[in-house]
């Protein structure tokens, strides 16, 4: 007998037909002898009809109302899911978060999971029934009802699971599986037998809504076997696995982020601390940067940029207008209608020229790039949102993505490590805690900048061409928003590298314009972990520390399983006992 816990997505329950062959699939299961959990999402298009209600009423609901009206539209449908099972025969109990016992913290409209109770559960299973949990939602310290966010049905899913140990997390949806891009805007698109945690978190925290992020914080803490499939058309799905059983591609995915806004933050004193008192205040505010690049500092001065979802643009320019006043920073700009396109790959790690095959086919296609950054699996690109489908056709094409997995046979099923008691005790206290695993230190790179590159669409494709005939392997990228026409792209290369890194560049800013800088040995401190970039608070917690010590940071990227920070050789064992201290690692 197996535990399995079977989501069903908004379209797979959009009308009683749909509820009534959805709870089949759940019905079968359960007559094979399997204990069955049905997560169920609000009914088709429920969730953002109730939202368009609120909206009628006034422009700023309270977040605490729009949980309790949120909520609603899965009360609708796992009680309607129930019935169906009923009247098919089977013994079925319809449950809401608070019944099930999902206590979250209080961030109303994007809760955060503390603990699930599985008593109630376990003794509905017990008994025979098939338990119908309402997804996306659970209650706070006070009782309130609390939502965990857009999408969020995905992460009840998955976190049951791991509680409740099932075998399988069965996530049931509008499309057979995890594609190479979003099918619906690349119909070339092919779909993947498998995918790693680490790839798919990327994925979806850049953008592919195919999953809630964080359901895929659980799936990799936990150990829980996910598999993605169609509710309408059987197959095989895709199965979402750790890194040592997944397919090592250079580039798995395409993601696309199409309301991203960009601040830039000019003449910014060049010290210690300035970056943390940005961000710490937008991280209190709960908006989650990304794409952050401090230019090397000019005249004592550096820009900060960074992008943010459009939705959050004016909460953080009122940030960042306050905090410029504080530092006595110079002027603000921000763009809207911007657009982020990235492409993840476990494989891009240790293979060569990547990044410029990705910016060569954006180039090709005619499409500027503004921004850049890169960690190790993923390079994102910050461009016009008017260009957002060719850039991700381009990028598709350039990796071969059309014919990746083709539809060969399902992966094999995968057991879930069962865990001692001790274990199982202990996973139900702070679950969504952000999970960082460690911080290293690398000293073996070194820093090239190019200073007031001439900003013609291409250069990055250009310039990192002819690194790569070259034969350097470059492992962070990052090209800062240009000014007044001028850019500046910044990259590391492995310090034994270094002179002939510099000799490179030089020819190029010699042919091109520009100048070049070099630093011949940094240090590269990276902390991995789990849901990095979601938990607004990690470069807070990242940035403070290294200030308060008066070290500065040269160059950052984020992710969501890592974030790098370059800083002077001579502070990278400080700097590493300092964020190993403050992130409680031993
Ligand atoms: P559900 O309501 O079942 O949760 P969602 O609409 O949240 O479904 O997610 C499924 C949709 O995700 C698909 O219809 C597809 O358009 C979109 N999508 C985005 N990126 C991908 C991808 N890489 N692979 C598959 N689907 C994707
Ligand atoms: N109904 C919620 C939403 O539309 C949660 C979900 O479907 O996952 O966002
Ligand atoms: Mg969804």
């Amino acid at each position: 007998m197996a535990r399995v816990v079977q989501k069903f997505g908004g379209t797979s329950v959009a009308d009683p037909q749909k509820i009534v062959a959805a709870a089949r699939k759940a019905a079968a299961r359960h007559a094979a002898g399997d204990e069955v959990v049905v997560v169920v999402s609000a009914m088709g298009k429920q969730t953002d009809v109730l939202v368009d209600l609120a909206r009628q009423i006034t422009d700023s609901p309270s977040a605490r109302e729009m949980d309790m009206l949120l909520s609603t539209g899965e009360q609708v449908s796992v009680s309607l899911f129930a019935m169906a099972l009923q009247q098919q025969g089977h013994r079925a109990v319809s449950l809401t978060g608070g019944q099930i016992g999902i206590r979250t913290d209080s961030s109303h409209t994007r809760a955060r999971i503390r603990s699930i109770s599985t008593d109630h559960v376990n003794r509905l299973l017990a008994d025979g029934a098939i338990v119908i949990a309402a997804g996306f939602q659970g209650f706070d310290p006070d009782g309130n009802i609390t939502t965990l966010g857009r999408g969020g049905s995905d992460t009840t899913a998955v976190a049951l699971a791991a509680v409740l140990e099932a075998d399988c997390c069965e996530i049931y949806t509008d499309v057979d599986g995890i594609y190479t891009t979003d099918p619906r805007i690349l119909p070339a698109a092919s779909r993947l037998d498998s995918i790693s945690h680490d790839e798919m978190l990327e994925l979806a925290s850049l953008g592919a809504g195919v999953m809630h992020s964080r359901s895929i914080e659980f799936a990799k803490k936990f150990g829980v076997p996910v598999v993605v499939r169609s509710s309408f058309v059987e197959g095989p799905g895709t199965a979402i696995v750790p890194a040592d059983r997944a397919v090592v591609r250079p580039v798995s995915g395409v993601a696309l982020a199409k309301s991203e806004a960009r601040l830039t933050l000019e003449g910014v004193p060049d010290q210690p601390g300035s970056s943390h008192a940005l961000f710490s205040r937008l991280a209190t505010a709960g908006i989650a940067v990304d794409m952050i690049i401090q230019n090397a500092g000019h005249g004592g001065t550096a820009n900060i940029s960074f992008t943010v979802p459009e939705a959050d643009l004016a909460a953080a320019l009122a940030i960042t207008g306050d905090v410029a006043a504080q530092l006595g920073a110079g002027s603000i700009s921000h763009d809207r209608n911007l657009a982020k396109v990235s492409v993840v790959g476990l494989g891009m790690a240790t293979a060569e020229g990547v990044a410029g095959q990705m910016f060569a086919a954006i180039s090709a296609a005619g499409i500027n790039v503004t921004m850049i950054t890169t960690s190790e699996i993923k390079i994102s690109v910050l461009i016009s949102r008017d260009d957002t489908a060719r850039a991700v056709a381009a990028a598709h094409q350039a990796f071969g993505l059309e014919t990746v997995d083709g539809h060969r046979a399902a992966a094999a099923p995968l057991a879930m490590t069962k865990s001692d008691p001790l274990e199982v005790v202990r996973r139900l206290e702070g679950m969504e805690d952000l999970a960082i695993e460690g911080c290293q230190l690398d000293a073996s790179q070194a820093l090239v900048t190019f200073l007031d590159l001439p900003d013609t669409p291409g250069v990055a494709a250009d310039v990192f061409a002819e690194i790569g005939q070259a034969g350097l392997f470059v492992d962070m990228i990052v090209q800062s928003f240009p000014r007044a026409d001028r850019a500046e792209i910044s990259f590391t290369v492995p310090a034994a590298d270094r002179d002939r890194a510099v000799a490179v560049a030089e020819a190029i800013a010699a042919a091109r314009g520009g100048r070049v800088t070099d630093v011949p040995q940094v240090a590269k401190l990276s902390i991995t972990g789990v849901g990095i970039r979601s938990h607004a608070g990690v470069a807070d917690q990242l940035f403070a520390p290294l200030a308060a010590a008066g070290i500065n940071i040269d160059l950052v990227s984020t992710s969501e399983v890592r974030v790098n920070v370059i800083v002077a050789a001579a502070a990278g064992e400080r700097a590493l006992a300092l964020l190993r201290q403050a992130f409680g690692l031993a």
